[in-house]
């Protein structure tokens, strides 16, 4: 495999020597070849440079003169029995099998590349990167509620505040889609696996309440982003309902989104946006660079 390689470099400085002749060539003329004798420095250059093409032709000669042809035909396995087939519509088969061949070894490429990364990923939230068997049956234990125990739990948050109001709905026939309404303020949708909060998105009265869509006022995509940060921290597998219950807690407490000042610099405007940080213990508002 050395030569090999040694013959492919040489060829590749080859190339580069020629096409520095060629760029020379087409530049012509040039202001660094000064005034007098202009033209016989610009032939001197030509002849260095056709010289050093010669130079490395010879070495890419050299390193191929030092391969050995392979010994026989190349083990194409089952595919050499491809070039056996006599139906017209399936000759072309040969390429498609070495491009699917070229697809998968890439899959397979960029799965290995997404594995190693996804286990240095610390917010493990999926029951399938769990090491041993007791942890996952602890991880499992926040999906696998019925569906009963999953309607008490929102019904239960639902009559917790009088200006929050909080709907189930079943598009998938397992998972609970919620729809979460803060008084005139705003309204989210609130996505769940089980009891665990898998995915919220704030949007404004109006807006479409799509799962994967934006809503298009900064304001609202700013609360999604912290109601993120949010649904992680009050992540527990093991007190699943308090999870829930605490993040619409920390949720309702947007109610005065737009009428409560900065507890930091008592304003209510900063950037253009209203304080759109909740404190996630004490709930009272802050913006985001005010952050404590
Ligand atoms: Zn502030």
């Amino acid at each position: 495999m050395e030569p090999f390689y040694t013959a492919l470099s040489s060829i590749k400085v080859l190339r580069c020597s020629v096409g520095q002749v060629f760029s020379s060539l087409a530049n012509g003329l040039r202001a660094d070849h000064g005034e007098e004798g202009r033209e016989t420095k610009f032939l001197l250059e030509l002849q260095e440079l056709l010289s050093a093409v010669t130079q490395h032709l010879r070495d890419v000669e050299q390193a191929v003169n030092s391969l050995t042809p392979p010994p026989g035909p190349f083990n194409l396995g089952n595919t050499s029995l491809l070039s056996q087939e006599s139906a017209q519509e399936r000759q072309q088969l040969y390429n498609q099998v070495v491009l699917s061949y070229k697809w998968t070894d890439k899959v397979h490429e960029y799965s290995n590349l997404a594995v190693a990364l996804l286990s240095q990923n610390s917010l493990k939230r999926s029951y399938t990167n769990s090491s041993t068997a007791k942890r996952k049956k602890t991880l499992t234990s926040s999906h696998n509620v019925s569906p009963q125990a999953v309607d008490t739990v929102i019904a239960t948050i639902d009559r917790l505040y009088p200006d929050m109001n909080v709907s189930v709905s079943r598009p998938f026939a397992t998972n609970v889609v919620s729809q979460v309404t803060l008084g005139r303020v705003l309204q989210a949708v609130v996505a769940f696996k089980g009891l665990m909060i898998e995915w919220v998105v704030v949007k404004g009265y109006g807006e479409s309440l799509e799962l994967w869509t934006e809503s298009r006022h900064k304001v609202f995509r700013k609360v999604t982003e912290h109601a993120h940060a949010a649904m992680l921290h009050f992540y527990s597998p093991t007190l699943p309902e308090l999870a829930v219950r605490s993040f619409m807690t920390w949720f309702h407490s947007y109610i005065n989104l737009f009428n409560g000042p900065c507890k930091r610099c008592n304003n209510h405007l900063y950037s253009a946006l209203p304080p759109t940080w909740r404190d996630l213990r004490t709930l009272e508002p802050y913006h985001e660079e005010c952050k404590p």
